[in-house]
């Protein structure tokens, strides 16, 4: 199957990218990989029978003569950058393990930071609409948190109620038997209470999924979504509850998410932070693979509807 001609071995270091996706004609041929793995089916009519046409190289289908290019209905359309271009985000997106920076993006693949910035903010969306659709399972350590402030009293913070630039949010990471971290989701709320809580499971979590949280009431919700629940209420809890072993991964997740924002972002625009949240689950949960994680995105991104700027803006 043609498809396989862009799976990769272990890894997909700098000089593999190169060497597989250094020039144009590669890249288009991996797009054209993903669209058609059985080879050219028109668009418009199902028609198989072409001619390939023009400088462009458009292909012209002979049953309802309408052109169509390579890019054409994926996101890659209405696009001036190259695709080498595209593919070299896909790759320095995909393989950096904080994220990187749009200006640091627009340096490594030369481009100006606004073309870098759209071509980001398309990926990101493409990557928010794989996630969106992750369902999780069996343990689940679950905690309430904000970006842009801190959730302690002690700080002059109102727990579970952000101020006016702060943006709640829920973490949730699923564990192995084992009880290591598999997955993580991460969940924006408009505040943190039951029924929001309650909407997450049910998009989310698979009915009988066991959730262990700290004592924060709303999320005993979760039981009306078919799972159950363990509040860990400790000793040492509001005042440390990053001691609590049994929500330890939930705890590191959440001070890798602002290592990342903090060392890479600065500072993330409201509107923004759910794609920008998208792209760190979406890294973490494709982290066992890092050569796959790059072909994903490329699948995702052949497959996406293409999106105009007036799409991607968000203020
Ligand atoms: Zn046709």
């Amino acid at each position: 199957m043609a498809r396989n001609r862009i799976q990769f071995g272990k890894g997909l270091s700098l000089s593999q990218f190169q060497e597989r996706f250094g020039t144009e004609e590669r890249c288009r041929q991996a797009v054209i990989d993903w669209r058609w793995p059985k080879g050219f089916v028109c668009p418009a009519c199902g028609c198989c029978d072409h001619a390939i046409v023009g400088k462009r190289r458009l292909y012209l289908c002979h049953g309802c003569r309408r052109q169509t290019s390579v890019t054409a209905g994926t996101v890659f359309e209405n696009s001036l950058l190259s695709l080498t271009k595209w593919f070299q985000a896909m790759w320095l997106i995909t393989q950096s393990k904080n994220s990187i920076s749009t200006l640091e993006l627009s340096r490594q693949i030369g481009v100006k930071w606004d073309s870098a910035w759209r071509l980001r903010q398309k990926l990101a969306a493409v990557m928010a609409e794989v996630e969106t659709k992750r369902t999780f399972k069996g343990r689940i350590e679950m905690d309430d948190a904000v970006l842009g402030g801190e959730k302690s009293e002690a700080e002059g913070g109102k727990r579970g109620r952000g101020g006016a630039n702060k943006v709640p949010f829920v973490v949730a990471v699923e564990t192995s038997e084992e009880g290591r971290p598999r997955r993580v989701l991460l969940h924006l709320v408009e505040r943190h209470n039951g029924a929001c809580i309650e909407a997450m499971a049910h998009e989310h979590f698979t009915a009988g999924t066991h959730v262990v949280s700290d004592g924060l009431g709303c999320f005993r919700a979760v039981t009306r979504a078919g799972c159950s629940h363990t509040p860990i209420v400790s000793a040492l809890e509001p005042e440390q509850p990053e001691k609590i072993p049994a929500l330890q991964w939930v705890n590191t997740m959440l001070g890798n998410l602002k290592t990342a924002i903090a060392g890479t972002h600065k500072a993330i625009r409201r509107p923004y932070v759910g794609r920008y949240f998208a792209e760190f689950q979406f890294r973490f949960n494709g982290r066992h693979d890092l050569p796959g994680l790059f072909t994903r995105l490329l699948a995702a991104a052949a497959g996406a509807e293409p999106r105009t700027y007036a799409d991607i803006r968000l203020a």
